[in-house]
């Protein structure tokens, strides 16, 4: 009988069976795939608390201790490269220097740089995009196809935790005491409470529930240019369509006005496209992402292709803000997370025995680890 069986092997899976290790429980990590293939392998691995409202902001800020206290024992590929917003015109100068500001108050470290310390910092850059820059120094990178892996390797170190892949949890029980378990061989297992973090699978479980919430999913298309390695593009890029999309700047004096100047019908809004970069190890660039919504009961709507005429927008763009000696697309790829219409997570607890937790949205690699310590201190009423 383990304390907690964690359902699901993403970064919220992960970090809920990390925590209560963390407590002395013992844990099960049951996934269904040899390796997780959901949205924790599918994105960019920018660690970025700057990009969120202050109750995901600070969640973020307690992930970047998590993460560099795990990375002093054990490569999990974190880096700390900082993250830099591009202003590209007055509009998001001005929305740049509002953040700072609120940053300023809350705490949390940022710098205003002018274009010619941007451009010194990041040679690539080009000089017509650039107007100025802001500058979040605490924040991390990692590689995300790398990291989970290494997280549940280091894990795996630990004498109460057990690891279960390519195991589909199919039914949960929980008439009895304890919480039965059937996986799709039809072996049980025994736990006291049950953590749910099933992503965007919402038929495996409960279904029912699912559809009945404000859930939704997201596609994201991306794309990874053939490694530049004459270019270092260090930590988190992010530019002016960022800094017009990403939640923390709605705290801005200026941005409702702001957003009220943008045309409703322009190409990049239709597919929800901002442009972030992040370079890998290799030189590789990741590229990306544009986003398509579809209800949760209805999420086959959103089809597996991959749209070239996106992938021309994400490389013309690209070669408006860096000066890249190499544009030829090594590999592509879309993902999908889910996240609510009017809500900021989905938690639902059954019996004080399930704790189902999943759409996170775009916030899992920088809020995950944080969260999932609130919510297993929730789980185990402390
Ligand atoms: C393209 C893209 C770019 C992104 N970029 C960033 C970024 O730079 N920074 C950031 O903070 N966030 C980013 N995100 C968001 C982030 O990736 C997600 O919020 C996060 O990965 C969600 O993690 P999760 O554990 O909830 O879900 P998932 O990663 O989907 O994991 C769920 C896991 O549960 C398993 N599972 C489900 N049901 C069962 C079952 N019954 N039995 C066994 N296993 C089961 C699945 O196989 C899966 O492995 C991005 C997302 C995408 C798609």
């Amino acid at each position: 009988m383990y304390d907690l069986a964690v359902i699901g092997g993403g970064i919220l899976g992960t970090f809920h069976a990390y925590h209560a290790l963390q407590m002395g429980l013992t844990v099960a990590l049951f996934e269904k795939n040899k390796e997780p293939q959901g949205a924790t392998v599918r994105n960019f691995g920018q660690i970025v608390p700057s990009g969120m409202n202050p109750k995901w902001q600070a969640l973020g800020r307690q992930s970047l201790a998590i993460y560099q206290a795990i990375q002093q024992q054990f490569n999990i590929s974190i880096v700390k490269n900082g993250s830099i917003y591009l202003a590209s015109n007055a509009q998001e100068v001005q929305l740049i220097e509002e953040l700072h500001q609120i940053n300023k108050a809350n705490d949390y470290p940022s710098e205003l740089l002018t274009a010619e310390a941007c451009l010194k910092k990041y040679p690539a850059l080009r000089k017509d995009y650039c107007r100025a820059g802001l500058f979040f120094p605490d924040e991390l990178s990692a590689d995300p196809r790398y990291m989970i892996h290494q997280i549940q390797t280091y894990l795996r170190q630990n004498p109460r935790f057990t690891h279960f892949t390519q195991t589909l949890i199919t039914q949960i029980d929980t008439q009895t005491n304890a919480c039965k378990l059937t996986d799709h061989l039809k072996k049980t297992y025994q736990a006291q409470k049950v953590a749910l973090c099933c992503g965007s699978e919402f038929e495996l479980l409960y279904p029912h529930l699912f559809y009945q919430s404000d859930m939704e999913v997201v596609k994201l298309q991306m794309l990874r240019l053939q490694p530049n390695t004459s270019v270092k593009l260090p930590g988190n890029i992010l530019t002016g369509l960022t800094i017009r999309r990403y939640e923390s700047f709605q705290q801005c004096p200026s941005y409702q006005a702001i957003k009220a100047t943008e045309n409703p019908q322009a190409y990049h809004k239709k597919w929800g496209i901002h442009l972030l970069f992040k370079q890998e190890a290799d030189g590789s660039i990741i590229v990306g992402d544009s986003h398509e919504y579809a209800d949760a009961q209805h999420k086959d709507q959103l089809d597996f292709f991959i749209r070239d005429d996106i992938n021309r927008y994400f490389i013309e763009e690209t070669k408006k803000i860096l000066n890249l000696p190499n544009l030829q697309i090594q590999t592509q790829w879309a993902g999908f997370y889910a996240q609510g219409k009017n809500t900021d997570i989905f938690y639902h607890n059954l019996h004080d025995k399930v704790h189902i937790t999943t759409a996170i949205g775009g916030k899992g690699m920088t809020a995950g680890p944080g969260f999932a310590l609130q919510n297993i201190k929730t789980i185990f009423n402390q």
